[in-house]
């Protein structure tokens, strides 16, 4: 139901990332929600870390406090209005990738959900929740992996819109790759995105409130493009991978 997204160009000693997406999640509270949750990403962290919680904001704040996530570079953000899968804490976000590289984050409803999770059934991958968003997560993972394959070099944000263009429904997507811990990839269709921009950090969020703590510049994403932002830049594309170089920007008039 809410999303935001955080990326540096620095190995932040204060914990950053996770400040952010924690005050991100307050700040799109309003939306209501059932579940929050965080996923993070450092060099020389070899998965992606995370925690997600049904509930209050306050439970999965209690859960770091228990169980303190590692410095990051960047990282993603949940909280959780449930449509596929009941509240509970392994349907919460973020939903990991087969092998525990990649973590993501979903807005909406997938359509198309049911007959993708049972042809990646097939091949061999398990669902641990009863989410349409943990499919996506799968999926995800399974094509960034195709294109290291084949490349040998990781492209999260090529392997998102991949996985966009086999997408039915709604969604705003977010997602953290260990392999490439300086970017956070997301992807939209019939669902808000709006990028925050500032010097060496960048943002992303469902709405501004996500991160008008920190930032006033903002970039609206138009149906059906995928974005990648690190602490330096922020670059679109369409699914296919055209540059889009007519974003809309604006400066938020409000606190
Ligand atoms: N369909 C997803 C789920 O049920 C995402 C719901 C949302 O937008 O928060 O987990």
């Amino acid at each position: 139901c809410g999303i935001v997204g955080y990326a540096s160009s620095t190995l932040t000693a204060c914990g950053k990332p996770l400040e952010v997406c924690l005050q991100g999640l307050e700040r799109l509270e309003y939306r209501g929600y059932d579940s929050a949750g965080v996923a993070l990403v450092a060099p020389g962290l070899d998965t992606v870390a995370w925690r997600k919680r049904a509930g209050r904001l306050s439970n999965l704040v209690e859960s770091l406090e228990a169980h303190p996530l590692p410095e990051a570079t960047a990282g993603i953000g949940h909280t959780r209005w449930a449509t596929n899968g009941e509240p509970s804490d392994v349907n919460a976000h973020p939903h990991m990738s087969q092998d525990g590289k990649i973590g993501l984050i979903h807005n909406g409803i997938i359509e198309n959900a049911a007959q993708l999770k049972f042809d990646l059934q097939t091949e061999g991958y398990s669902f641990v929740s009863s989410t349409d968003s943990e499919v996506v997560a799968k999926l995800l993972g399974k094509v960034a992996n195709e294109i290291i394959e084949r490349t040998g070099q990781p492209d999260l944000f090529e392997a998102m819109r991949r996985t966009a263009r086999m997408l039915e429904g709604a969604f705003t997507l977010l997602a953290v790759d260990s392999r490439q811990p300086g970017i956070v990839v997301g992807a939209r269709h019939d669902s808000p995105l709006v990028v925050g921009l500032s010097e060496g950090e960048n943002f992303l969020g469902s709405d501004v409130a996500a991160f008008v703590a920190y930032t006033k510049e903002a970039m609206e994403l138009g149906q059906d493009q995928a974005v990648c932002v690190s602490g330096d830049a922020v670059e679109v594309t369409d699914f296919d991978g055209n540059p889009v170089t007519d974003s809309k920007r604006f400066t938020v008039n409000w606190d």
